[in-house]
């Protein structure tokens, strides 16, 4: 489905412009070639070639209501005709009524929020309000999690890209978490690897100083890392500790908020309340930058009558802020976490299983909602990744560029595809995906065999 109005040479402007002027993030510069996107509607984004492509990776996994959705445009719109800009310090009628809405859907008694311009700043103050709350200089978190880009998030980020951030890093300490399909405990039941994972915690914790640590840091499902959904009772235990030890629990649940497990938040789904939950993307789903930090009333407390250290001029931006109302309104309007679940229950749960019982370079699928990994290996039985944590192969490259040309924009991590497409996708939205993924790894697996 070919866009009518492509205009190829606007197109080729912008991408002549893109490569001499824009800096792109995690780049090396002379060895990219954005693809340039010159529409999107629901579930589907438009290429410079006029390809129309089924959008699985939801940008970067941002996009839960899908795009261009005319309730949030319309909101957005009608905002900046009335009050495009407004300082911080000030109150405002869309700030106050985002805030009053992400609260009543945060678990326990989280009552105010912190806005930020996204995820990584979201963590940083997460983590300044913790070290300021216990007077304790350090923050654990696990291998395999990603935090955001800016200094204290990428040094607490599990993931390669820290090694070239590292020089800096003060007081992070990185422990493993659970993730049976290559265990770090030998473990082979999910029960085995959640008691394994929290002894081996409250051993970095002992070791470390339980007196010395501010916060414990976790991706409420790790995403990039390879959404890794913990098993029964880790985030429970995980908070059990941080109580044992007088250590203030953060939950980043910027990538996974807002409907993308099927749930407003995952805490709330496993009843563990956090003294601090950091959220972004899909608060808005990025029409308009936004994050921030959901604070518990204990936390709140210690800023009453002290100044917190911390502000932003875009905190709570009145765009941004209406987007929220807005986004979380229809969601609520609409059953589009329902519809999350129910995809995940209906459509890719079973489809995946089917799909990794005939496909033999599928090592493991997993997930919920419309946060689904499949985990590509050269033999099953030593399970080798296809491509090394944080780096590409060319079965990845093939990976990709197959996708999209049967029609598919994928999101690819080392050696994963994950399946993250908005959270209104319609069942024959999500079919239609996965019959593509399905000739998808029908190549994988001839590149593999
Ligand atoms: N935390 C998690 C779990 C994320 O997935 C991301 C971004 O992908 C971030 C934090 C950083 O968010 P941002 O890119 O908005 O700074």
């Amino acid at each position: 489905l070919v866009h009518p109005e492509l205009n190829p040479q606007a197109v080729a402007r912008t991408y002549e412009l893109d490569r001499r002027h824009v800096f792109h993030s995690w780049s090396a510069q002379a060895e990219i070639t954005p693809m340039v996107i010159t529409r999107a509607e629901g579930s589907y984004i438009w290429d410079g070639e006029g390809n129309r492509l089924l959008d699985f990776s939801s940008q970067l996994v941002n996009t839960n209501i899908g795009h261009q959705h005319p309730y949030v445009v319309e909101a957005i719109a009608d905002q900046a005709r009335t009050l495009a800009t407004v300082a911080p310090q000030h109150a405002n009628d869309q700030r106050s009524e985002a805030a009053r809405l992400i609260c009543e859907r945060a678990p326990g008694e989280l009552n105010r929020v912190f806005f930020t311009n996204g995820g990584a700043d979201a963590n940083e103050h997460a983590v300044r309000m913790a070290r300021l709350t216990t007077g304790r200089p350090k923050v654990l978190s696990r291998y395999r999690s990603y935090h955001g880009g800016t200094q204290t998030a990428i040094n607490l980020t599990g993931d390669p890209r820290r090694w070239p951030n590292d020089e800096g890093t003060s007081g992070v300490v990185h422990f493993f978490g659970p993730y049976l399909y290559r265990s770090h405990f030998d473990a082979t039941t999910e029960e085995e690897e959640c008691r394994r994972a929290l002894a081996h915690l409250e051993q970095v914790i002992e070791l470390e100083g339980p007196q010395t640590i501010a916060a414990i840091l976790l991706e409420a499902v790790p995403g990039t890392a390879g959404i890794m959904p913990p098993p029964p009772g880790y985030l429970a235990g995980v908070r059990a500790l941080c109580d044992q030890y007088g250590i203030v629990f953060i939950v980043d649940e910027v990538m996974t908020g807002f409907g993308r497990t099927g749930a407003w938040f995952v805490c709330d789904d496993e009843g563990v309340v956090p003294d601090l939950l950091t959220f972004a993307k899909g608060v808005n789903s990025g029409y308009v930058p936004l994050g921030g930090v959901v604070i518990s009333d204990r936390i709140a407390e210690h800023f009453a009558h002290r100044p917190y250290p911390g502000g932003l001029t875009y905190s709570g931006h009145p765009l941004a802020c209406a987007a929220a109302v807005a986004a979380i309104t229809v969601m609520e309007r609409d059953g589009i976490i329902d519809n999350a679940r129910r995809i995940g229950t209906d459509v890719f749960g079973p489809e995946l299983v089917r799909l990794a019982e005939r496909h033999p370079s599928v090592g493991e699928v997993r997930g919920r909602g419309v946060f689904w990994a499949i985990e590509l290996v050269t033999d099953q039985h030593t399970r080798r990744p296809v491509a090394p944590t944080g780096g590409s192969s060319p079965v990845m490259a093939e990976a990709v560029r197959a996708s999209k040309e049967l029609g598919l924009l994928p999101f690819t991590n080392s050696g994963r595809i994950h399946l993250v497409p908005p959270c209104t996708i319609t069942e024959s939205e999500a079919r239609e995906g996965l019959h593509i993924i399905d000739q998808v790894l029908s190549r994988v697996d001839t590149l593999c065999g």
